[in-house]
């Protein structure tokens, strides 16, 4: 039998990962990976796209755009993504050419809501009891089975809480669904009951070619508008929950045959029981905004870890060298809605303590929701941390109202 190494050679340092997506997370992906020495091609339908400004090549071209990808493809080495509605048959056609890690049958599971949730319930991980529905009947009935309140949401397409509803009673099936349709075209929902969660918390887990696992702390998570706005870490959790949460995102990375990273999201439920219940909520095969903290409180960030994976190349150390907090910087920070970036925020007066970090994404127009940039500081306690990062944050909007 031929040995591990012989099966899954090392893409070495000066070799060239394609990245299948142009975002924040392929920037900062990007940027691990030139800080080892590997080149980077990104494909991004808008040119000078945060990934592309870092990377040493950007292919310009829609997502579907096959002739292209398969360009990339010949060019480099291994592919990873890092945008999670990247078209099956665009990654079928990247991966009849190089290796693609995780696997497109992952990514096809995971960003399906309905997929998704099947196979969690279906390999007995805990997840809300759920309905699929595909018209206002089915959202109805649906309604009245699990109870109320609880979420609509699209089946695809649906991130930062894109495309939610919450309905209080079966009276609201109607506008929830008009709402769904509306919002993203989707044809297929999944109804959710709602989860009277304590906290959020999120598990990224790393997991190499031959199984090799490794995870970062267990993040708390604090989000406005549906959109995550503050990761606390470690999170402030019993031991023992924090040994589920672990387990849990472990066990699922298992199941999903991940090679990459994983981000496991999950309530955390007071149910009674000294130490709560952990539902999941929903997963990412990628690195995660979650996850962030990494780069500044780790040895190995989320997107070295991921970089180690796809290459095969041992994992790093994850383990969190201080307590952390993260807070993300939104385009609302920014003077008016569609302005320049250079209508900036205070940036010398966030720094002015020199435990907080600045990670800007490169992008160029600052929009409302939009998620620009991100801060983190370290302390020697996560509720320290994060008002050192609340208060850094503050300092940015200067005297301007916000
Ligand atoms: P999602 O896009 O599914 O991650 O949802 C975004 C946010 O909406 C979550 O982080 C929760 O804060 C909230 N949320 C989503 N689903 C539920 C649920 N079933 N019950 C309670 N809150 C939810």
């Amino acid at each position: 039998m031929a040995s591990t190494s012989a099966r899954y050679p090392v893409i070495t340092p000066g070799k060239t990962i394609g990245i299948l997506g142009g975002g924040q997370l392929g920037r900062m992906f990007a940027i691990a990976a030139r800080r080892m020495g590997y080149r980077v091609h990104a494909l991004d339908p808008a040119p000078d796209g945060p990934t592309g400004q870092v990377a040493d090549v950007e292919w310009s071209a829609p997502y579907d755009d096959i002739d292209t990808a398969r360009k990339l493809a010949q060019a480099v080495d291994v592919v990873t993504f890092e945008f999670e509605n990247i078209p099956y048959e665009t990654l079928q056609a990247v991966a009849e050419i190089v290796p693609v890690h995780p696997a497109p049958l992952v990514l096809d599971t995971t960003r399906h809501r309905l997929r998704e949730k099947i196979f969690l319930s279906t390999h007995g991980f805990p997840v809300a009891p759920f309905r699929a529905v595909s018209n206002v009947d089915e959202l109805s009935q649906a309604v009245v089975a699990l109870g109320t309140p609880a979420v609509l949401k699209t089946a695809t397409f649906g991130y930062d809480g894109k495309g939610q509803s919450k309905l209080g009673s079966a009276a609201d099936a109607p506008a929830a669904w008009s709402a769904l349709t509306r919002a993203l075209g989707g044809q297929m929902g999944v109804l959710e009951a709602w989860v009277p969660f304590t906290r959020e918390l999120s598990v990224v887990v790393a997991r190499s070619i031959t199984g090799q696992i490794c995870c970062f702390d267990v993040a708390e998570n604090l989000h406005t508008n549906h959109i995550l706005d503050l990761t606390v870490v470690p999170a402030r959790i019993s031991q023992a929950t924090r040994k589920a949460a672990t387990d849990l995102a472990v066990s699922i990375a298992r199941s999903l045959d991940v090679c990459g990273v994983l981000a496991v999201e999950l309530f955390h439920v007071d149910d009674g029981t000294p130490e709560g219940r952990l539902i999941v909520n929903e997963l990412a095969p990628r690195p995660h905004n979650s996850g962030h903290f990494s780069l500044d409180a780790c040895l190995t960030s989320q997107f070295e870890q991921q970089l180690r994976a796809v290459c095969h190349l041992p994992l790093g150390d994850a383990q969190l060298l201080r307590p952390a907090a993260m807070a993300n910087l939104l385009g609302d920070l920014w003077a008016e809605p569609g302005t320049p970036s250079s209508a900036e925020p205070d940036w010398a007066a966030a720094l002015s303590d020199p435990s907080v970090t600045l990670h800007l994404y490169g992008k160029t127009e600052a929009r409302p929701g939009r998620k620009m940039g991100h801060l983190t500081a370290l302390s020697d306690t996560p509720e320290s941390a994060l008002a050192k990062v609340l208060a850094a944050r503050a300092r940015l909007a200067g005297s301007r109202p916000r």
